[in-house]
């Protein structure tokens, strides 16, 4: 009888693609300097899993495999269902604690910016099942996009996920400007932008230039945002105001269903 009922959900599923939203599409912070879950450590950094599609995605390690891993055990993830794991940039924060995962699980596609260096990539491909060189956008899986590498001084790659809700924006530290990404989004799938997530890196921002980032985001549509990481705790809270009920407090912990 279990049988019977997992074959037609598996037939269901790929007759209407909508219904593997049904359990919800989750982002779940794994790993982040700004506090929430009290029994998690926090630490500098960022760390984002996300569950619900066909493949279960790591968005960026942290900066210390040991924190993400015991984060993660607290958390009840288990890293051997993760499937894919995307690097945003090669920023220490991000990128340190993937060698502790890959000891859990190097059955994973490994996502990195083209321009990450020889020696990196030597050693992810050496553990790693596939690793992939991104330089333009590029479908990861079902639903997910990488913006390809942006920005100049720090190329970085960010995620779009096309949700019937609209897109989301995954940043890593939004090196290349908040904005910029969003637009780069935007201009590519011409859809509305459910939520911008991620660090934004506004730390060193005025308030005023915080403000303008916060107009422009307004005028591009942004429904929700959940800003967290190097965006900087005064921009945060400019963040909270503009957006009021559509903002999303992110820190470690924290998680974001969208249904
Ligand atoms: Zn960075
Ligand atoms: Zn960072």
């Amino acid at each position: 009888m279990r049988m019977i009922r997992k074959i037609v959900a598996i037939f269901l599923i790929f007759l209407f693609p909508t219904i593997a939203f049904a359990k919800g599409l989750t982002l779940t912070v794994v790993y982040n300097n700004v506090p929430y879950d009290k029994n998690l450590t926090t630490a500098w950094g960022i760390s984002i899993l996300i569950e619900g599609l066909k493949k279960t995605i790591l968005f960026d390690t942290g900066g210390d495999g040991s924190i993400l891993l015991s984060n993660m055990e607290k958390l009840k993830i288990e890293p051997k269902n993760i499937d894919i794991v995307v690097l945003s940039h090669i920023h220490g924060d991000h990128v340190g604690g993937l060698w502790n995962f890959l000891r859990k699980n190097n059955r994973v596609s490994l996502y990195l910016p083209k321009s990450f260096p020889k020696s990196f990539n030597d050693r992810a491909r050496k553990i790693c099942k596939e690793v992939i060189s991104v330089k333009r956008s590029i479908k990861i899986c079902d639903r997910v996009w990488s913006t390809g590498e942006l920005g100049t001084w720090m190329k970085e790659q960010s995620l779009i996920i096309h949700t019937p809700k609209g897109l989301i924006i995954v940043t890593g530290c939004a090196h290349p400007g908040v904005v910029n990404i969003v637009k780069v989004a935007k201009d590519m799938f011409k859809k509305e932008l459910y939520l911008v997530t991620g660090g934004f890196h506004l730390l060193a921002y005025s308030e005023n230039r915080v403000k303008k980032i916060i107009k422009q985001l307004k005028r591009l549509g942004v429904k929700k945002v959940a800003p967290s990481h190097c965006t900087g705790g005064r921009p945060i809270e400019l963040f909270r105001e503009a957006w009021r009920k559509n903002f999303i407090e992110l820190g470690c912990g924290a998680r974001i269903k969208i249904d």
